[in-house]
């Protein structure tokens, strides 16, 4: 049986470790999120410690250890982001991008389709910045998707009658993410209401690809409403907050 194995993967952090070791942790792609022992201050670390930065897509193989962590043995980089890490928010993009990473991968459990999804995303990303607002409400309303968290935008959370354009909504954070219709909530609720050009950016996104994503006009004030709502969705079904929101906005 071969213990050397390959794969592919996004690193989301270097932590160090005691007597000059590392521990690499990574989103790789056939393993689902994994922690890697980079040994020693040596040839590995040296040689390799370019391509280890947060946020980088790299090849590598491992060591399969029987009882330990398993061994980093080489490691190469297959794009860095440079564009996107020294674009404007570059590196917040990045940080928002790999903590929900983070939050929502397993070790053992590949989802190798979010992995694509990923490094498609961050490609389209360092080749055009300013599709950075279209780009991020994709992967946080992707994210839901694919971690089986739909949001329902074709009907209200409470009482299943279809979301009309032009009646008021607001959003659910409670049980079952999505709207709640009119019937529901008092003229109080007026401030809170989101507005028929955001769930059709929603409904657009949802059913795009990223490799054919179009840029999506909407005011800027839109867009923090929109990320804001769907960062407040995100952060209810993991039950946590995500502290790098707040360098996307
Ligand atoms: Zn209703």
């Amino acid at each position: 049986m071969f213990r050397n194995v390959k794969d592919q993967g996004i690193i989301l952090q270097l932590k160090t470790l005691k007597e000059a070791n590392k521990l690499l942790i990574l989103f790789s792609k056939e393993h689902g999120k994994m922690s890697l022992l980079v040994k020693g201050a040596g040839k590995i670390l040296s040689k390799n410690s370019p391509s280890l930065d947060a946020g980088n897509f790299v090849e590598f193989s491992y060591y399969k250890s029987k009882s330990d962590l398993d061994l980093l043995l080489e490691v190469k980089l297959v794009n860095d982001y440079s564009n996107l890490k020294s674009a404007n928010q570059g590196i917040g993009i990045i940080f928002y991008i790999l903590e929900i990473i983070n939050v929502f991968t397993q070790p053992e459990l590949p989802t190798p389709q979010y992995f694509d999804e990923v490094t498609t995303l961050l490609d389209l990303l360092d080749s055009d910045i300013n599709i950075s607002n279209t780009a991020l409400s994709y992967f946080q309303i992707k994210s839901l998707l694919i971690f089986g968290f739909q949001p329902l935008l074709q009907q209200c959370c409470i009482c299943d009658k279809p979301l009309k354009i032009n009646s008021p909504r607001i959003a659910s954070f409670e049980g079952t993410i999505g709207y709640i219709c009119q019937d529901h909530f008092s003229e109080l609720a007026n401030q809170n209401i989101i507005k028929d050009n955001i769930l059709k950016v929603q409904r657009y996104l949802v059913n795009q690809n990223i490799s054919s994503l179009q840029s999506v006009k909407l005011e800027k004030q839109d867009w923090e409403i929109l990320l804001s709502l769907q960062n407040n969705w995100l952060q209810s079904v993991i039950e946590k907050k995500i502290s790098a929101f707040s360098m996307i906005v």
